[in-house]
């Protein structure tokens, strides 16, 4: 998970905090030592981290304590306000034209993401509402185009190509003709990149970049390469003028530093992460959510936006009424099971409820993605008739199951008895329903 040992670090932390009544200025220098320590430990810009100690202690000690706050909650909020202020406060959109077509270009390094990103980034805008035109400006990297193309099929996105022997800057000037013919509102050109920056490179992109004037010049950099990531934003910042940046690989980048520093550094923020390599894998970026995830307080608003754009009303009605006529079977079980799976990972979705840090340490909790696969593929290996009828199960049918998902009896065992309990669940919650509807206790 993101931030992972950043978290627990300054979890750790505030929890020993969280102990006392009232902090002595000691206390919170002890604290802030800590955090300190954790934030270089993340691979974070070391005069960030200075800068971002020396006002968190200013904002602790000088400060009046809230009322309502005790002295742990207080340096806490803190924190979280100037975690949140470092990676650039609120979110950072994307501008939108006033008059179509929006132009977004997409540079950086080659192996940074910015082919799948570019495929990323029309899918979002896509689901909101808006017409894009992918654009393959890569001539260089052999397959870019066809990747690119790819993408655009899966999607259903259209993309524009000349092949690789026209410069790339007629090939965007001609991409912006393209889309006013075609009505299309906003177009995203995956521009070449290369193992290094250099000259060439950035001749290119300025050229590109003169003629069709775009409104947004977004760069894309690999989180997993900490400050080289902050490097080569710097770079590009100063050399081509960026206004943006969208950090790829967040989801493998336990540490976080370049999250952390690249605003602060180069003065331009974070507008997306991607999180995965698949395609829905692409979220705007909130400073503000994302510290509180830093600090085990969660993000359930991110989770609520990844539930509505992702898991189907009518899927959840169709439970309801079958939950209320006892029908649910494992066919649903595992159909449920699909559904939470396409909001993520689960490490990433537990990483957004608060106290997390505590979910993980329950006994006997396993929220392993190995063990759900496992459990997918035990439902799979049963009949149609057993999974409406998991009585039918007997021991040799057990073995048959526990054989054919390549798993053994006992996790079949297990799956059977968790089922007929969240079944058990499920009924006791439509009782208390009903009474509660006739004026019952349950409210
Ligand atoms: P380009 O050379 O910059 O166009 O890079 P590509 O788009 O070809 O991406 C390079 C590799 O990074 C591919 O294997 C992608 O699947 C992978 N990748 C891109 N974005 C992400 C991300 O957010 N998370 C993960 N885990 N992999 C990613």
């Amino acid at each position: 998970m993101v931030f992972e040992s950043l978290a627990d670090k300054l979890q750790q932390t505030f929890k020993k905090l969280r102990g006392r009544g009232k902090l002595s200025e000691g206390d919170v220098a002890d604290a802030l030592k800590e955090v300190r320590l954790a934030l270089l430990e993340a691979d974070v810009n070391f005069k960030v981290v200075k800068d971002l100690i020396a006002k968190i202690k200013e904002r602790a000690i000088g400060q009046e304590v809230l009322e309502s706050l005790t002295p742990a909650q207080h340096v806490i909020k803190i924190v979280n306000e100037e975690l949140a202020n470092l990676m650039g406060g609120t979110q950072s959109r994307i501008v939108i034209a006033s008059k179509p077509p929006t132009v977004v270009m997409l540079v950086g390094l080659q192996g940074a993401g910015k082919t799948t990103t570019a495929g990323k980034l029309a899918n979002h805008l896509k689901r909101q509402g808006k017409r894009p035109l992918l654009v393959a400006g890569d001539i260089y990297r052999p397959a870019a185009i066809k990747q690119l193309q790819v993408l655009g099929e899966q999607l259903d996105i259209p993309v524009f190509t000349l092949g690789d022997k026209e410069r790339p800057v007629d090939i965007a000037k001609k991409a912006v003709e393209q889309a006013l013919s075609m009505a299309r509102d906003i177009i995203i050109i995956d521009t070449a990149g290369r193992l290094h920056i250099n000259e060439e490179l950035m001749q290119e992109l300025k050229s590109i970049k003169q003629t069709v004037r775009p409104h947004e010049i977004l760069l894309v950099v690999d989180a997993m390469t900490g400050q080289d990531a902050v490097t080569v934003a710097e770079a590009f910042n100063n050399d081509l003028g960026i206004d943006g940046i969208i950090l790829t690989k967040l989801d493998g980048d336990a540490r976080g530093g370049a999250a952390l520093s690249v605003k602060a550094v180069t003065g331009k923020p974070i507008k997306f992460a991607g999180m995965g390599e698949k395609l829905d894998a692409l979220e705007p970026f909130h400073p503000d959510r994302m510290a509180s995830r830093i600090l085990g307080m969660g993000d359930v608003l991110s989770l609520i936006e990844k539930a509505e754009s992702n898991l189907s009303l009518e899927k959840a009605q169709e439970l309801q009424k079958k939950l209320r006529k006892e029908e649910f079977t494992l066919n649903d079980f595992l159909d449920q099971i699909e559904q939470v799976r396409k909001l993520g990972p689960l490490d990433q979705i537990l990483g957004m409820l608060p106290g997390m840090g505590k979910i993980k340490q329950l006994q006997g909790m396993d929220f392993d993605e190995k063990e759900i696969k496992h459990i997918i593929a035990i439902i799979r290996s049963m009949t149609a008739k057993e999974r409406r009828d998991p009585s039918i199960i007997n021991g040799s049918r057990r073995k048959r199951i526990a054989l054919g998902s390549g798993t053994r009896v006992q996790d079949v065992n297990r799956l059977l008895k968790q089922f007929s309990e969240a079944k058990k669940m499920m009924k006791r919650l439509q009782e208390m329903q009903k009474s509660g509807k006739k004026g019952g206790g349950f409210k």
